[in-house]
C-alpha cells in the first residue's frame, strides 16, 4: 500500500510539473510569435530586424532553459548558484517583453540602482521577472504603465513590479500563488506557484499589495550578495 501511495504522489507531481512546463514555455512562444508578426512587415529597418531576430532566438533558448530548469526542480541541488547582477536581469526581462508590451499598449519603465547583487540562478530570476511582468501586462487589458524598480534597502535588494491594472480583491489576494488559482480563461495558475517557489529557494520573500480597479504591486526582497563573493 505504501508503495502505491508513493507512486500516486509521484504521478501527481509529475503531472503538475508537465503542466508548469507547458505554461512557462508558452510565454517565450508568445514573445517569438510577436517578433515574427512584426518581421512580416517590409518596412522594418535592418537594425530593428536584427534586434528582433536576436531577441527571438534568445527566447527560444530560454524555452530550452526553462525545460531544463523544471527538470532541475526534480533534483534542486543541480540548479546553478552564482552571483546575479540584478540590473542586467531586469533590463533583459524588459527588453524581451517589450514587443509584447507594445502590442498590448503597455509602457514599461524601469529604474535600477547600480551595484545590486544577489545569490541564485540568473535564469531562474529571469523566469520570475517574466512571470510577474506578464501577469502585470495581462492585468491591463486597456494598456497602462508597468514599473520595475530595483534598489537596496539595508542588507537587502528589493525588486518591485507595479501595474495600474485590474487589481485583486481580498479573497483573490489570499489565494494568489497557490497552485491552480487563476481568474483567466486560459490561465493555469501555475506561474506564480513556480515564481514563489523560486523566490523562496533564493532565500527571498514576496509581498503583494493590490487595490481592485487601481493596480497591483509585487515586492520581492532578497539578501544582498557581494559582487564575486561565493554565495553561502
Ligand atoms: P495565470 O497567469 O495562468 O492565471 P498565475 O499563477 O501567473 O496564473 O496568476 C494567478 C492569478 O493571480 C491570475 O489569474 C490573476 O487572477 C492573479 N494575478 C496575478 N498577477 C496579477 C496582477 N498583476 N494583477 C491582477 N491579478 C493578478
Ligand atoms: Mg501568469
Amino acid at each position: 500500500l505504501r508503495f502505491e501511495i508513493q507512486q500516486a504522489e509521484k504521478l501527481r507531481i509529475m503531472g503538475q510539473l508537465a503542466a508548469s512546463i507547458a505554461h512557462e514555455v508558452r510565454n517565450p512562444l508568445t514573445v517569438v510569435r510577436g517578433f515574427l508578426q512584426l518581421l512580416q512587415s517590409d518596412q522594418i529597418p535592418a537594425e530593428k530586424r536584427h534586434m528582433f531576430l536576436k531577441l527571438g532566438i534568445d527566447e527560444l533558448d530560454r524555452s530550452e532553459t526553462i525545460i531544463s530548469n523544471y527538470l532541475a526542480f526534480a533534483k534542486p541541488q543541480s540548479s546553478r548558484l552564482e552571483t546575479i547582477d540584478v540590473a542586467e536581469r531586469v533590463e533583459h526581462a524588459a527588453a524581451i517583453i517589450s514587443s509584447y508590451a507594445t502590442l498590448q499598449n503597455v509602457e514599461i519603465k524601469h529604474q535600477i540602482a547600480q551595484g545590486l547583487y544577489i545569490a541564485g540562478d540568473p535564469e531562474q530570476l529571469s523566469q520570475v521577472l517574466m512571470n510577474l511582468v506578464k501577469n502585470g501586462i495581462e492585468a491591463m487589458p486597456n494598456g497602462g504603465t508597468l514599473h520595475m524598480n530595483a534598489y537596496k534597502r539595508g542588507q537587502n535588494v528589493k525588486i518591485d513590479i507595479i501595474d495600474n491594472g485590474v487589481g485583486m480583491s481580498e479573497a483573490e489576494l489570499e489565494r494568489v500563488g497557490t497552485p491552480y488559482f487563476s481568474t483567466k480563461q486560459n490561465g493555469t495558475g501555475l506561474g506564480l506557484m513556480v515564481t514563489y517557489q523560486i523566490i523562496h529557494s533564493m532565500q527571498g520573500t514576496v509581498q503583494v499589495k493590490s487595490v481592485p480597479g487601481k493596480g497591483t504591486q509585487f515586492m520581492l526582497t532578497f539578501p544582498q550578495n557581494e559582487k564575486n563573493a561565493l554565495p553561502d
